[in-house]
């Protein structure tokens, strides 16, 4: 069994997918060909904000926004702990201190009492400046964006939604990356919307910025196509991806009902045995991962090799709380409590989420974990 199943989705999109790709190849339009341009308009269209400006990851697409705020040496950007590196580590390459913030154990999303107290602390220890907050849509919810947006304001700091994992998500009707100034998303195969190698895109309401970032993508290029401005990045999207992300988008809302349905039967049939993810009222997930957490350590160990034995693959998002990382672990200030997230590091594990599981084998690895318990 595989953890994400993207043969099965191939198969979905071959026909179309393969005449896009062989018209790229015979027309040889490999950088900034004109499925970029349609993809950026389709995805703008789709989150609902003005401008969408694609770019060679999820991991630049953080970067750029903090490159065209000028965030650098001095500034504090608050995020959780609990993420995928990349959050922390576009932070530490601008030259800002990454202010590591606790998650709830509910939904594995930013806890908001836990980052007012944070920016309370850095504001009185007055070493560094509160700018930005990057709230992550972990697993595929929204973070919680009514308050953080209240927090924002009342501190008058920037927000950078990290949707990397959220694409698809929604806080009633509004759609996961068309929360705070600038939002980001990254399409590596293995999130909700991915596509065949690297890829990312911003979004944001704002023109000015929206130039700012497409120069910063291309180099820091001025209106002169060799006259650069700034200093920016080599980091467009290429065609070829563009390409595959306009078929995958053309399915993607109904892979985001399979999705859904999957993960109810996975609550459903395990709830009672084991502690089965939980989100807000009004939200949907894109549900970039289906994250148990087990009792213990040992519990999870055993729970992981029993399915491993069956061909059931999991994973552990994530084994090591971002402040406990080597480069991290020596130099952090702790700012609030950061328990929960140490906590969930040794307990969570991630069995397998993709929209074609199908019903034999939900069942099967349902029962599977049901036995080993
Ligand atoms: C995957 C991911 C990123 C980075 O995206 P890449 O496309 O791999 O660079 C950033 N933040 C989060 C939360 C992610 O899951």
């Amino acid at each position: 069994m595989k953890f994400i199943d993207l043969g099965r989705q191939y198969n979905k999109i071959k026909k179309n997918l393969d005449s896009r790709l062989i018209n790229i190849m015979e027309n040889t339009s490999f950088i900034m060909g004109k499925d970029v341009e349609t993809l950026e308009s389709q995805l703008a269209n789709y989150v609902g904000v003005k401008h969408c400006i694609s770019c060679a990851n999820g991991t630049d697409a953080l970067q750029i926004p903090l490159m065209a705020w000028e965030i650098g040496p001095g500034d504090a950007v608050f995020l959780p702990s609990f993420t995928f590196y990349a959050t922390a580590e576009v932070v530490s390459l601008v030259g800002a201190t990454p202010i590591f913030i606790d998650v709830e154990e509910e939904n594995f999303n930013i806890d908001v009492n836990k980052l007012e107290i944070a920016i309370c602390n850095v504001l009185n220890e007055n070493k560094l400046t509160p700018r930005v907050i990057i709230p992550v849509d972990l697993f595929g919810l929204p973070a919680n964006y009514n308050e953080i947006e209240k927090i924002a304001k009342k501190y008058n700091l920037l927000v950078l939604e990290d949707g990397a994992q959220g694409f698809g998500g929604k806080i009633n009707d509004k759609v996961a990356c068309s929360f705070g100034n600038i939002a980001s998303t990254s399409f590596f195969p293995a999130k909700p919307l991915g596509c065949y190698g690297d890829g990312g895109a911003i979004f944001t309401n704002d023109d000015n910025l929206n130039n700012i970032m497409r120069s910063i993508r291309n180099h820091g290029q001025g209106s002169d196509r060799y006259d650069n401005v700034r200093i920016g990045l080599n980091s467009r999207l290429d065609t070829i991806q563009a390409a595959v992300l306009i078929e995958k988008l053309s399915i993607f809302d109904d892979e985001l009902v399979l999705r859904n349905k999957i993960a109810k039967k996975y609550n459903e049939l395990l709830d009672g045995y084991i502690k089965t993810p939980r989100i807000y009222e009004n939200c949907l997930s894109s549900w970039a991962q289906y994250t148990l957490i087990a009792r213990d350590k040992d519990q999870r160990a055993k729970i992981q090799e029993y399915l491993k034995t069956l061909d059931i693959p999991t994973m552990i998002y994530y084994p090591i709380p971002l402040h406990k990382q080597t480069v991290y672990s020596d130099n952090y200030t702790r700012y609030c409590d950061l328990s929960v997230c140490e906590n969930l590091s040794d307990c969570v594990f991630s069995i397998p989420m993709h929209p074609y599981l199908t019903d034999e084998e939900i069942l099967f690895i349902t029962d599977s974990i049901k036995k080993c318990l």
